[in-house]
């Protein structure tokens, strides 16, 4: 907190304090977790393991397995000995295992949810509300395409791509594994899905749910470990279409291994997503949808709304508004189902959050942060918080944060907001808070961005396609957009 600034005086402390409500589902968790190939759980080849931890406790809560070439030799392999049974199923027959797989996610919701809370670090009302749901449509949904294929592309005969390579990253882990195995099997694939390190352990709860749904052993493959299996996979000379949700850094590498014969690649990839907020806007609205959009997962979303771009005139009351919210979020416990933000997920992260805010102030900028509130002793925390005085070149204004810290900007006219917004090597997602219909549409045709929300932020749905576009990636997952990754035509 920058004491001489007197717009970041210390905000509002909370007037009275909620009770500790802890989430208090019961959950077994098995001190170590083998490789999901063909169907059954296995030790690794490597013979080694490395723990997951509880980012809000720093407590181990169990090994996995970590797998070598050999491992990822046999995922591949069983995968591709199961690819022709599977996609000569009718779609009708792969639905039903979809569905099933869609039923058991809810029927294990509470479980999943505190398990992805435990290993991730996220908000428990997340998880239980956003995360698992939205996993369990993705498999509703996509159940319902895997029979009417052919009219999903009119006029042409969809056949299934092979077997998929999938690596994805730890801010939604179930979700993301579910975004990338639901259209796969929809389509007749195969797939060998690679977690992150940090947070595998839905992704191994989702094998069993998928022994549970009696899918044929190969469908789906899980292969655990760090970077290094993520590498061995990607270069896999057996795979037939890499699908990969992470940083753009590592997606760069991937599109280097991956660039062999047809090999088909879709990258969903980092961002620096704006808010575009005009004087005419609701602005209790839009101070929601910021909360949302950056604070929300501590601002572990690729599509965070991390940069505000204000109309001049509304700035003053933008802050003071953003700073009174600030005071009512509840930074702790996230098992606790009031908090609001949760722990960070992992060391490397919070140092380069640190990092990042400290390089902001270096710059120039001006830190509103609460500190009425005391975090936990043991864990990983960051309060949640906004920086003023940023300018466009400023470091916190460009790179990807991946955490609960907002740049704000202004601008003049609208103009300069496209101008300001569009600079920016990232194209993922963007936000424009008016009260002008015409305005939307000029300002969401002149946007560089994959989506683009008007008046609201953060919408998901498994109908709705996502995806970026610049060094945000590209290909789409979602709607019958996704599809079209999976399906030869
Ligand atoms: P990351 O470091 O790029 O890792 C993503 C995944 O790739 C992890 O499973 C990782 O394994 C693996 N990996 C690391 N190095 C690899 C390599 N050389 N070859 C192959 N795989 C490798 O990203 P992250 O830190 O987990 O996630 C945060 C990033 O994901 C952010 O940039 C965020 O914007 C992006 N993201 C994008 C979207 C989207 O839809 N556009 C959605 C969510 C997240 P380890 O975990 O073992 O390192
Ligand atoms: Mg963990």
């Amino acid at each position: 907190m920058n004491d001489a600034n007197p717009t970041a005086s210390a905000s509002t402390a909370s007037m009275w304090e909620y009770a500790p409500a802890p989430e208090r589902t019961p959950l077994e968790i098995d001190d170590r977790y083998g490789l999901f190939i063909n169907g059954e759980f296995r030790s690794p080849n490597s013979r080694r393991w490395f723990e997951s931890l509880n980012p809000a406790t720093g407590e181990v809560l169990s090994k996995v397995a970590n797998a070598n070439q050999q491992d990822v030799d046999d995922a591949v392999s069983a995968a591709r000995q199961a690819l022709p049974s599977w996609s000569r199923l009718s779609g009708q027959e792969r639905a039903k295992y979809l569905f099933r797989i869609a039923r058991r996610i809810q029927e294990r919701a509470r479980e999943l949810s505190v398990l992805e809370t435990m290993d991730g670090g996220k908000p428990i009302k997340e998880s239980r509300d956003i995360d698992i749901p939205l996993a369990a449509r993705h498999f509703f949904y996509h159940a319902g395409w895997a029979d009417k294929l052919q009219w999903a592309f009119a006029g042409a005969t969809p056949r299934p791509v092979g077997v998929c390579g999938q690596i994805i990253p730890w801010n939604f882990p179930l979700l993301m594994a579910a975004w990338k195995i639901a259209p796969a099997l929809a389509c007749g694939n195969t797939c060998v899905l690679k977690p992150a390190e940090t947070t595998s352990l839905t992704a191994l709860r989702l094998a069993e749910i998928f022994q549970e749904a009696g899918l044929p052993p190969g469908v789906v493959n899980i292969v655990t470990g760090a970077g290094k299996t993520g590498q061995l996979l990607a270069a896999h000379e057996d795979i037939d279409k890499l699908a990969f949700t992470g940083s753009t850094e590592v997606g760069k590498k991937i599109a280097e291994v991956a660039a062999v014969g047809d090999r088909r690649l879709t990258l969903e990839l980092g961002g620096k997503s704006p808010h575009i907020i005009f004087a005419d806007a609701a602005l209790d609205q839009a101070v929601e949808g910021v909360v949302n959009g950056i604070w929300f997962n501590q601002g572990h979303v690729c599509c965070a709304g991390s940069r505000l771009l204000v109309e001049e005139s509304i700035q003053d009351e933008m802050i003071r508004r953003l700073k009174h919210r600030l005071g009512s979020l509840r930074v702790g416990d996230p098992l606790d189902k009031n908090t609001d933000i949760g722990a960070i997920n992992n060391p490397e992260q919070l140092d380069k959050i640190k990092g990042y805010v400290e390089a902001g102030q270096a710059e120039g900028a001006v830190l509103h942060e609460v500190t009425t509130q005391s975090l936990p002793k043991k864990g990983l925390w960051f309060r949640p918080c906004f920086l003023t005085g940023v300018q466009p070149s400023h470091v916190i204004a460009r790179d990807e944060i991946f955490g609960p810290v907002l740049a704000m900007m202004t601008f003049r006219t609208p103009e300069e907001a496209i101008k300001r917004a569009n600079n920016s090597p990232y194209g993922l997602a963007a936000g424009v808070w008016t009260d002008k219909g015409a305005r939307i549409f000029e300002m969401a045709k002149r946007l560089q961005a994959g989506v683009i929300w008007c008046n609201t932020y953060n919408q998901f749905d498994a109908a709705s396609p996502f995806g970026g576009v610049k060094e945000s990636g590209f290909g789409r997952e979602g709607g019958r957009h996704g599809l079209r990754a999976y399906v030869r035509i």
